[in-house]
């Protein structure tokens, strides 16, 4: 996939960070300016077969980068967040975080209606037995 392309050094990409086990470059077309990709150099694809010490060094570099980008696009805030499975609109099967400034939620809009409490436990429900 691309981005193991791009740890292999076979494509460019806009680097912003390195260190043995992530890397942070610019998203190629971005959401909004200053948005920025955060991937482990270990493989998987979703957070879900993302081994523990791959996850907590990814957190690690969006902690360092993602106040840079707060703070070199000249915003008091940040969204964070990745997409599991195609389903989700995962593009790109190589796991990454996404660190976009300023809100995600901006762009589509907050939910307005509350849940059904008596809906929400059966769906809790349905969850629970599942974990
Ligand atoms: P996702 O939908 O979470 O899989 O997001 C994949 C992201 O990767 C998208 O925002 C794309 O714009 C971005 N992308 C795809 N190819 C490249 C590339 N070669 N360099 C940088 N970003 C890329």
């Amino acid at each position: 996939n691309i981005f193991a392309k791009i740890l292999r050094g076979e494509i460019p990409s806009i680097k912003v960070y390195e260190d043995d086990a992530t890397l942070a470059f610019m998203d190629i077309m971005p959401q909004v300016e200053g948005h920025v990709l955060v991937i482990p150099k270990a493989q998987a694809t979703t957070m879900y077969d993302l081994p523990a010490d791959a996850a907590s060094a990814c957190i690690k570099t969006v902690q360092h980068v993602g106040q840079a980008v707060q703070k070199a696009m000249q915003i008091d805030g940040s969204t964070v967040f990745q997409h599991n499975g195609a389903a989700a609109g995962q593009t790109v099967p190589h796991f990454h975080f996404h660190i976009l400034p300023g809100s995600l939620l901006a762009l589509k809009g907050h939910a307005t209606e509350m849940g059904d409490p008596a809906e929400l436990q059966k769906i809790a429900d349905k969850i629970i037995a599942c974990l």
